[in-house]
């Protein structure tokens, strides 16, 4: 099998070099990122050429159809783009509109799990689209990952991808303000994390990414809040969740707030660049106005 993939970044150049690890005969591209040990083409289009699957790990949506109508044009009929970008869902669903006409399959399939699931091949993807493009991306998948999910027909795979970072996004709040206000009120972090990690409030980020150093095992707040996953992509995945829910009407009031205080975070305050745990001194730091 022949791949290309065009977007090398963070996330592309580990996921790349696990599939040349595997022994894939893979070509990328990038407008600006050369990671070593991957074979480049000068151009999006000349890394389509021939492949049987192309792989985009793109900034957003935008960009994403961009490279789709040029490497569309590039690839050989039934071959598969596989798009891994986290983007709208709306762009999802134009691509494999797009892949369609060019006699393509397509499908969306974002990731969670982060630059270490990335290089550790342990990402979890969410995938969209045709059942038999999904098998035939499986193998590749169960190189970069440990689990794949399809989800449904084209842009399912986003759409799963938003919903689950809108719970992450509420909760991680939650969890961050329940620590302040237990500090408040004179209770050991360490007895909140023992009754809250084996009762009804417990959850993804306080059972396993505490916010709180020093309590719970090893996460972003033990490395002075480095990311980990960055509170400035919580911020997109949350305005990706609103935009989604603004087009179907659906009533999103704790995503709504969830994105206005990581937007507030981000880009008012010192949120940028620091883990999205970092809620928790950021709300340690202030009273109730
Ligand atoms: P990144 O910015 O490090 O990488 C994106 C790459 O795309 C860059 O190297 C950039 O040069 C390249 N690029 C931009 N425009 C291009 C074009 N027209 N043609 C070719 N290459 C182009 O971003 P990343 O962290 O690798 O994230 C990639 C995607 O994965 C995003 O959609 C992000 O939301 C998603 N994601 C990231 C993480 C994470 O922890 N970093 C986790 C889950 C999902």
């Amino acid at each position: 099998m022949k791949i290309g993939f065009i977007g090398l970044g963070n996330m592309g150049a580990p996921m790349a070099a696990n599939l040349i690890a595997a022994g894939y005969d893979l070509t990328g591209f990038d407008t600006l990122a050369k990671p070593d040990g991957v074979p480049m083409a000068a151009t999006a289009a000349a890394a389509a050429n021939g492949a049987d699957v192309v792989i985009t790990m793109l900034p957003n949506g935008d960009i994403l159809r961009l490279v789709a109508a040029e490497i569309h044009a590039a690839m050989p009929k039934g071959a598969v783009h596989l798009d891994c970008s986290t983007v709208d869902v709306e762009s999802a669903r134009n691509v494999a509109e797009l892949a369609e006409k060019a006699s393509l399959l397509a499908v969306d399939a974002p990731v969670s799990g982060g630059i270490g699931g990335a290089t550790n091949g342990t990402l979890t993807f969410m995938a969209g689209g045709p059942k038999d493009a999904f098998a035939k991306v499986s193998p590749l998948l169960d190189i970069m990952g440990q689990k794949a999910v399809h989800c449904g027909d084209a842009g399912s795979g986003q759409a799963a991808k938003i919903c689950n970072n809108m719970i992450l996004g509420v909760t991680m709040i939650a969890t961050c303000e329940a620590f302040v206000l237990a500090d408040k009120l004179g209770l050991d972090r360490q007895a909140m994390f023992d009754v809250v990690s084996t009762s009804s409030g417990y959850s993804w980020t306080m059972n396993a990414y505490c916010p709180a150093p020093g309590v719970g095992p090893q996460s972003p707040a033990d490395n002075d809040y480095q990311p980990g996953f960055a509170a400035d992509l919580m911020l997109k995945d949350l305005n990706l969740a609103q935009m989604a829910a603004i087009a179907a009407d659906a009533d999103t009031p704790m995503g709504q707030h969830a994105r206005d205080l990581y937007a507030q975070f981000v880009e008012d305050e010192d949120g940028a660049g620091r883990d999205f745990s970092a809620m928790l001194p950021r709300f340690a730091a202030r009273g109730r106005t």
